[in-house]
């Protein structure tokens, strides 16, 4: 597989107990695109090789269309962490094969340990996982004891055997809602814009890791505003690990998954989309016929007016996932007492979530099922 040369990449370090805050420094692989001739021939080798192997892919909606568009065809999931998460566990596949970033390749490892589970590129990593490093985590942690902690899925397996709860950004609002409404107080990691938002939204007592997407965090404002003055029809979805003030202006705020519902929901032609640019291959799948702007993350000067895309989802591809199934490379280890520690906090999640599923199915209170048009309106 050719790569192109590693594209260094800056990253928040949140300050630590006498640390100050830092630049943190990483790179990404991404691999050269295949020549359009390849392509269905690079498709159909990664086909026989996971019905070789028996094994399943579970993809993100960031990585690249094709990666999506197999996993479809071969009875494999697209979709959020939560649902990546659910699908990997209650497949009866052996093996998993992860199109996503590292930490999601663990959380499969964690749900699924007698499972086998590959990674195109186990270097695909996070901004998020990385500005949260778990020996200072642990250490603010034990600093405040008397608080619930809750850690975003974007963390290490280390970071989430620290915690009380993982949440996903699908369910965020509705844990820490209940907690708040039992007196709890919060210690929030590591997003924190997506902390900001769920503290406004709940009015819950959260200290905030101050970690951020590389991502969402370059989504602007006041472009924002003009981009909305020259499209005053366009309606704009956000997912909350962008700043305030552009999730101010949104009609939508919600996971990856609402806000694909809300693009094939929402009575409007326009829509202004303020995530990863991943997500656009199934948003004109489900709304066909609608036009997607992507929201801008540059000002006027810049000659780029969104480069919205993970360059560590980047990092799969067709040949990397073949190569990866092909010789059982790249497969995810975990210590096991590390392992069965992280579980304890994601099961607690999927409980949540299974509970509040069954509750709305039997109050008949659809709506209420996703939330989504009840977070509808500024943030
Ligand atoms: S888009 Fe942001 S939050 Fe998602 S994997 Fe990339 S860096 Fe992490």
């Amino acid at each position: 597989m050719q790569a192109r040369q590693p594209r260094p990449i800056e990253f928040d370090l949140p300050a630590t107990a006498g640390c100050p805050s830092a630049v943190g420094r990483a790179w990404a692989r991404v691999p050269e695109p295949l020549p359009a001739g390849e392509q269905a021939a690079a498709a159909d080798r990664a086909r026989a090789l996971l019905e070789r192997e028996g094994a399943v892919l579970v993809a993100h909606y960031y990585v690249d269309a094709a990666l999506q568009e197999l996993a479809e065809q071969t009875g494999g999931c697209v979709g959020d962490s939560l649902e990546m998460a659910r699908f990997g566990r209650d497949h009866p596949a052996r093996t998993l094969i992860v199109a996503g970033v590292r930490f999601m390749g663990e959380t499969a490892k964690i749900l699924s340990p007698d499972k086998r589970i590959l990674m195109p590129d186990l270097d695909a990593t996070c901004s998020l996982d990385l500005g949260c490093p778990a020996a200072d985590f642990a250490a603010w942690c034990d600093a405040q004891p008397d608080r619930t902690v809750v850690v975003y899925a974007n963390t290490s397996a280390a970071v989430k055997a620290r915690a009380d709860w993982v949440v996903t950004s699908s369910i965020a609002l509705d844990v820490i809602a209940e907690l708040h409404a039992r007196g709890e107080k919060i210690l929030w990691a590591p997003d924190r814009h997506l902390g900001d938002y769920v503290q406004r939204q709940t009015g819950a007592d959260m200290r905030l890791w101050q970690g951020s997407c590389v991502v969402h965090d370059e989504f602007k404002g006041t472009e924002l505003e003009l981009m909305r003055a020259e499209h005053p029809r366009a309606k704009v979805l956000a997912h909350p690990e962008s700043p305030a003030a552009v999730l101010a202006q949104a009609d939508v705020v919600g996971s990856t998954t609402q806000l694909i519902d809300a693009a094939r929901k929402l009575d409007t032609q326009i829509l202004i989309v303020a995530t990863d640019q991943g997500i656009l291959h199934k948003m004109r799948a489900q709304a066909p016929g609608k036009t997607f702007l992507a929201a801008p993350t540059a000002g006027d000067s810049a000659t780029c007016k969104s480069c919205a895309h993970c360059p560590w989802m980047a990092m799969n591809a067709l040949s990397n996932l073949a190569d990866a199934l092909e010789g059982g490379r790249n497969e995810i280890r975990l210590d096991t007492e590390l392992g069965l520690r992280a579980k304890a906090p994601i099961d607690r999640m999927l409980d949540f979530a299974e509970r509040r599923k069954r509750r709305v199915q039997a109050s008949g209170d659809l709506a209420g099922d996703t939330a989504l048009f009840a977070r509808v309106g500024p943030a």
